[in-house]
């Protein structure tokens, strides 16, 4: 990586998560100058690998306290900033109460509550928006509508809703919201990333980030009867990262780019770890067959709709346009599993 950007300072929102945490140690690599807000700069659970950052770049990295829910939070922390990376949205998908209250507001009014600091704040030049895929499609079974077969960067998850996949609802809704924002205004830009599911070793300790728990599942025995025939779009946190930090500086970078490396089932999955560890992990050996899903499904916290327009079918994005505008080459699947696993079998995980 190339050290010339010392006299830039960039904003990360929500940067002690699992992706951003990635991003902050990347961009304090490249020399930029960085301001963090996190929930609660106190909490040592959430931040000590922040706090190691710290130390080991002295006077570049800096936290403050900010909330998605509060206005003006973000002001502070952005003064002074050229890059604004907003991050901060929950990724949870399982064992939600009240999806609106969760997800949605936070998304949503998150993303208002940052994008107008940056109307307010002059100094700001471009954000760059993690958005996700599930923005782009709601259910597998949507890439029958395509033309192509496959999704990209022109198509819009259109299927989704409060009562049926609201975290892709969520992150539709934010990055419309994002859109709207940008276009009425002319002195910031904005360059959106789509990752799919993000998966890879993670430096944060305490997030609650589905990719985290996804992973953990297929290694902690709960699969061990056996995975359901899903397939994921993943791509590896560390080229999200620095796809992130290339949308930032490539100058003619805009609009949306999918981050996927391919599409691989859980069983896939499983294989690549179990090649390695043998079954002392428990990594499911079989795929439950769909109706036993569909029967079973309510009882594991997925709806029978999300079994009959997921579970069996495929999913492939176009990933050119990420790889040609912001240069992104992607790590190869495996690469990123095992590499995932043996962080969570040494950090004591399973
Ligand atoms: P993560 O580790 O859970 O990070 C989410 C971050 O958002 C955390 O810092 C969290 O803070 C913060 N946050 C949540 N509610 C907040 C609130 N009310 N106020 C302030 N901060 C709040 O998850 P992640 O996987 O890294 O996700 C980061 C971003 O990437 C999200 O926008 C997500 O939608 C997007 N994304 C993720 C994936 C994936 O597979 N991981 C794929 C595509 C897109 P706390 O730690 O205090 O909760």
């Amino acid at each position: 990586m190339t050290a010339k950007h010392h006299n830039i300072t960039a904003l990360v929102t929500g940067a002690n998560g699992y992706i951003a945490s990635w991003l902050v140690k990347y961009l304090l690599e490249q020399e930029f100058t960085v301001h963090a807000t996190v929930r609660d700069k106190t909490n040592q659970n959430k931040v000590s690998h922040l706090q190691t950052l710290i130390n080991e770049y002295p006077g570049k990295l800096t936290l403050f306290n900010a909330d998605l829910f509060n206005n003006g939070d973000f002001d502070e922390a952005m003064e002074g900033c050229e890059l604004v990376f907003h991050t901060a949205s929950p990724f949870i998908i399982r064992g939600l109460n009240d999806p609106q209250t969760e997800l949605i507001d936070p998304a949503l009014k998150g993303t208002r509550n940052v994008l107008e600091s940056a109307n307010r704040i002059h100094s700001v030049k471009r954000i760059i928006l993690t958005s996700s895929v599930v923005a782009i499609y709601g259910d597998y079974v949507d890439m029958q509508s395509t033309e192509q077969g496959v999704f990209t960067e022109a198509h819009w998850n259109t299927t989704s809703s409060v009562g049926h996949q609201p975290y892709s609802y969520s992150k539709t809704l934010a990055e419309q919201e994002a859109i709207k924002i940008h276009e009425a205004q002319s002195r910031w830009d904005m360059v959106t990333v789509n990752p799919g599911l993000v998966l890879g070793p993670s430096l944060a300790k305490a997030s609650d980030s589905t990719s985290l728990s996804t992973m953990l599942e297929l290694m902690d025995g709960t699969l061990r009867t056996g995975a359901p025939d899903l397939r994921f779009p993943l791509v590896d946190v560390r080229d999200v990262a620095i796809a992130h930090i290339n949308a930032a500086t490539t100058e003619k970078a805009l609009g949306r780019h999918i981050l996927v490396a391919g599409s691989q089932s859980m069983l896939e999955m499983a294989n690549i770890i179990r090649k390695k560890y043998g079954s002392k992990y428990g990594v499911p050996r079989w795929q439950v067959p769909k109706p036993i899903v569909w029967l079973v499904g309510p009882f594991m916290g997925i709806t029978r709709d999300f079994v009959a327009n997921n579970v069996s079918h495929a999913i492939e994005f176009d990933n050119q346009r990420a790889k040609k505008e912001l240069s992104v080459q992607f790590r190869p699947i495996a690469e990123t599993v095992l590499d995932h696993a043996d962080q969570i079998i040494s950090d004591g995980l399973v």
